[in-house]
């Protein structure tokens, strides 16, 4: 029996566990056959327990809506609670959100949401964005008023800051955020915060999107006695927090769904349980080194430097490493692209010179929570940028065939952001003055315009007719070009990074 609990003041309870389709293989989605599959044990957890099936149009390269449709055929609609899910990068208006409910609700045939989030919000920045007039809450709201979809949640990647700021804006029923081992010291009070509040709390990437069972060994000491596993452990450890209602576990096949239900089946744990397992988890993401983002070395650092986000990129370096990443297969040049692309992530931009800041006072290490030799990891970290960047012949080369393009009069650049302005600065370097135009477009168009000049809005796209919209986005590339594609009517979407791409330029 899956333990069910209240989404914080939604009167929805929701199983401790719930399900995601962002797990399924590729090769699992390519035929109807492998759809099926999908599908079935999608069901299979509806049948064991599980009332939470999370989707989004583009999980499951893109077939999410169609597992859905699928599962419904084989399972009540009133047996499980679905999610439809927005962005303000693809949905920057009321419209748009309207248009992505109702496509959704077309492609599932589930005839109405239980939730609709307005999904992965990255700053207080976005979030005001979203609550603008106009914008993607509004719709969300008018989708609800339409019957189309129940309580509006959101989904946070912020800093602690800033998610702090989504909580207490009070415009959301319940927030996704993501919170294991390693995540504990930000996420924590994050879903305290948002308990407090009365918000429902949804917990994503549990098992730190795979690192924890790909280091089983390494974070073993997080297991408490009748834990199956580590992942089991980390389940557990989630699902612990006061304040916690549903922790989402991806499922590939049917070992994957076994072991999330003997987690949470007929387990539901008790005060002395969730102390146990908080200090485990405590002991186990100190215990190889790692640092665990608990953000005290920041105030110590005389030149204002991201340590913790530099020293958690570094924490890729030490825990186990795909065979393959980027398309390499060289185990030295996957850690680094392992490193700079979690570093690319977070800051969408590497520092531009390989050169460290760091003036190596020690300051830092001498608050550090785990005693980390944090100014040595800095030097490895700005030698991996070093040893990272692409050569110049590589770089010239990769400009000059993405922007050198006879009769080109303009060229928009998405989004509005320091890789733009780099980008601009190498062409130059290589090429001198640009013989094009250039302008540029953002999903969150700042008035303050860029480098002097306007921002765009995705809306502006046919009016401003540029002849190519070159996207420069590492992280977001993907769903921008999904974005500048739709808007752009005719007009060549070109990438700075290439699906398989390790980062290049920074
Ligand atoms: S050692 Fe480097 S990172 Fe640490 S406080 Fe000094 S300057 Fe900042
Ligand atoms: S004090 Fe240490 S563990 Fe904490 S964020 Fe800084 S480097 Fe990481």
């Amino acid at each position: 029996m899956i333990p069910r609990r209240p989404l914080g003041r939604t009167g929805i309870a929701l199983s401790a566990l719930g399900v995601g389709t962002t797990r399924f293989r590729a090769e699992d989605l390519r035929d109807e056959e492998g759809l099926d599959r999908c599908a079935a044990l999608l069901a299979c957890a509806v049948r064991s327990g599980v009332n939470y099936v999370d989707n989004a149009f583009s999980y499951a390269e893109g077939k999410s809506e169609e597992l859905v449709r699928r599962l419904l055929r084989l399972v009540p609609r009133e047996s499980v609670r679905l999610a439809v899910k927005s962005n303000s990068g693809s949905d920057p208006a009321a419209d748009d959100v309207l248009r992505r409910v109702a496509g959704g609700l077309e492609r599932t045939g589930a005839e109405r949401f239980d939730f609709l989030y307005l999904w992965s919000v990255l700053s207080a920045e976005e979030l005001r964005y979203i609550l603008r007039p106009g914008g993607p809450y509004e719709g969300a709201l008018e989708a609800k008023k339409r019957g189309w979809a129940g309580n509006v949640l959101v989904s946070s990647h912020a800093p602690a800051k800033d998610a702090a700021e989504i909580v207490d804006c009070g415009a959301f029923d319940g927030i996704l955020v993501s919170y294991n081992f390693l995540s504990r010291r930000e996420t924590g009070p994050v879903i305290d915060r948002a308990a407090a509040r009365g918000m429902g709390v949804l917990i994503m990437n549990p098992l730190g999107g795979g690192l924890i069972p790909q280091n089983e060994a390494l974070f073993s000491g997080a297991r408490l006695p009748g834990d199956a596993s580590t992942a089991q452990a980390a389940l557990r450890f989630a699902s612990s927090r006061e304040g916690v209602t549903c922790v989402l576990a991806g499922i590939a096949d049917s070992r994957d769904l076994d072991q999330a239900l003997a987690a949470f089946d007929g387990w539901e744990p008790d005060d002395g349980e969730r102390s146990a397992r908080e200090s485990a988890a405590a002991s186990a993401a100190a215990a190889p080194g790692l640092c665990t983002g608990c953000g005290y070395c920041r105030a110590a650092c005389p030149l204002g430097l991201p340590i913790p986000e530099w020293m958690q990129s570094y924490n890729r370096s030490l825990l186990a490493l795909p065979k393959e990443l980027y398309g390499l297969t060289d185990r030295e040049q996957i850690a680094r692209a392992a490193v700079l692309g979690k570093l690319m992530q977070d800051f969408s931009l590497l520092p531009e010179s390989g050169e460290s800041p760091c003036v190596a006072c020690g300051r830092c290490a001498r608050v550090c929570t785990q005693r980390l030799p944090i100014p040595e990891r800095i030097a490895s970290l700005f030698q991996m940028i070093r040893a990272g960047r692409a050569s110049e012949t590589d770089r010239r080369e990769r400009l000059d065939t993405l922007l050198r393009k006879p009769g080109w009069r303009r060229a928009a650049f998405w989004p509005a952001s320091a890789a733009a302005a780099r980008v601009l600065a190498e062409y130059r370097r290589f090429f001198g003055e640009p013989e094009f135009e250039t302008v540029f477009f953002d999903s969150h168009p700042s008035p303050g315009g860029f480098e002097g000049q306007p921002v765009h809005a995705p809306g502006e796209l046919a009016a401003v007719k540029p002849d190519a919209v070159i996207v420069v986005s590492f992280r977001y590339g993907e769903e921008i070009a999904a974005a500048a594609s739709r808007e752009a009517a005719g007009i060549p979407v070109l990438r700075l990074y290439e699906d398989g791409d390790a980062p290049w330029i920074y």
